[in-house]
């Protein structure tokens, strides 16, 4: 029989899924697919790696609800160049559809595939799901790209406004369109050389009332003050466009994050050398110190400052960090330890759960002020005036640096006074003329 397959990547739900909903309208039956991509798990260092449980957990639970259906996922394990030439001889392939993916790595994936389905004569649609506006669709007026957050927000709102709102693709209302199959085999974990870690994954809700707060809350890390959507957000195991519609009603405050989302995908797929370099050019000239010894200290959260090292905690034990500790960790690391941010934005790829290349980089590069809109070379946080202010109490740092104000707690790995000059002098060294007029 003749089937449309449609191809899950970071969008594993039923409901509210764009590419899923237009498969289930093209008069085929409807065969979900997910690959577990070896191009990407053989690059995971960690046999223990959570994100690859927790992706398995909910492939599983989308298997779980297609046979409920009276359907299935096919699941495949291989590299997608090797596993597509397989899926045509096994099944009567007549369309394949799927979600636009805007990192470097997918981008190139899915134009290999598009050539090779299209030398098969079959059509690959793809479309818009994982962000609200997508490349070109939110830009200025001379049709150039926005590198600055604010009033790219603004005519974000605007454009969303027009368009009467993120709108909604009720997939999940046409099931009856699945093609009825019995449940295919499922790899386990251990097939695929991984270990599951027992961590509790947060669940993907979050109450009105958190929402209604945020913004007087978001700050203090000792608070579930945020939503921690940012694992199901980067895998598409909620809506974007749902999350939109609750952030009208509910929160400016966390609509403009999820704006920020947007924004770093945007940036993305502008200026994809961000993978690679300095969004600012210039910022590629800093000499940074690259102590591995400082590093290794960054990491393990043992630098002396209790709320980097509650931080960098919290990120080893969890897989999550609080953005108030990101930007905090991440500015000790590229300001006071002078090591470069590609170490660090490097780390966090490995360690975090909700990782996402373009809010990651866009985090990181802000911290260095190499990003667009970043923070300004010569904003050296000072890490105690921070904890001060969003961790009064101490009740952060307490939670993951217990001996803190005991004889066995380092000392500073450098002092910051010295810190922040010394981190003055090496960018403007770097920067040459550009960080004499950004200083002005
Ligand atoms: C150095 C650094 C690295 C970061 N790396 C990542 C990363 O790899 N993956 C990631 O999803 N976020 C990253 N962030 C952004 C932010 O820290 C997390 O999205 C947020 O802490 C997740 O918690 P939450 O889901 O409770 O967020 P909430 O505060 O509830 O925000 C809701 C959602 O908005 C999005 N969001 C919030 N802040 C940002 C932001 N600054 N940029 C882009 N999207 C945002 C996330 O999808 C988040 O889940 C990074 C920030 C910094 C400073």
């Amino acid at each position: 029989m003749k089937v449309a397959l449609f191809w899950h990547r970071r969008d594993l739900r039923l409901h509210d899924n764009t590419g899923l909903y237009h498969a289930l309208r093209s008069g085929l039956p409807v065969l979900p697919l997910f690959i577990f991509d070896r191009e990407i798990l053989d690059k995971l260092s960690d046999p223990a790696d959570a994100r690859v449980e927790f992706l398995h957990q909910q492939i599983t639970r989308l298997h779980t609800e297609l046979a409920g259906l009276g359907s299935t996922l096919l699941v495949k394990h291989g590299s997608p160049e090797q596993v597509w030439p397989q899926l045509l001889q096994e099944l009567e392939v007549a369309a394949v559809y799927a979600n636009h993916d805007y990192e470097p790595y997918a981008r190139e994936r899915d134009n290999l595939i598009f050539s090779f389905l299209n030398t098969e004569n079959i059509p690959f649609h793809t479309f818009k799901d994982q962000c609200v506006f997508e490349k070109a669709e939110v830009v200025k007026d001379d049709g150039k790209p926005y590198t600055v957050f604010t009033p790219y927000s603004r005519r974000w709102k605007l454009r969303l406004q027009q368009a009467g709102g993120p709108g909604r693709f009720p997939s999940e209302t046409l099931g009856q369109h699945f093609l009825p199959t019995p449940p295919s085999p499922l790899p386990t974990l251990a097939q695929m050389g991984f270990t599951p870690t027992g961590r509790a994954f947060p669940a993907p809700v979050v109450a009105d009332d958190l929402l209604r707060q945020y913004g007087a809350k978001r700050d203090q890390p000792a608070l579930p003050g945020t939503s921690r959507l940012s694992v199901h957000l980067r895998f598409g195991t909620v809506s974007i466009r749902e999350l939109v519609s609750r952030g009208l009603a509910l929160s400016e405050p966390w609509l403009n994050e999820l704006i920020w989302r947007d924004f770093y995908m945007m940036i993305l797929w502008h200026f994809p050398h961000v993978a690679q370099r300095a969004f600012k050019p210039a910022y590629d000239g800093i000499a940074w110190r690259n102590q591995p010894q400082e590093f290794a200290a960054w990491c393990e959260g043992r630098t002396g400052y209790p709320i980097v090292d509650a931080g960098m905690r919290e990120l080893n034990t969890t897989g999550f960090m609080h953005n108030r500790v990101r930007m905090i960790v991440a500015s000790f690391l590229t300001k006071h330890l002078l090591i470069d941010w590609r170490w660090g934005e490097a780390y966090f790829a490995q360690k975090l759960l909700d990782f996402d290349l373009a809010a990651n980089n866009g985090g990181w590069q802000w911290a260095a002020g190499s990003g667009c809109d970043a923070a300004p070379y010569f904003r050296v946080f000072n890490p105690t005036l921070q904890a001060q202010k969003f961790d009064p109490e101490l009740r952060y740092v307490r939670r993951w640096v217990p001996e803190f104000s005991s004889l066995s707690y380092p000392r500073p790995l450098v002092p910051h006074e010295l810190a922040r000059e010394r981190a003055l002098a090496t960018y403007k060294a770097g920067l040459g003329q550009v960080a004499v007029s950004e200083g002005e």
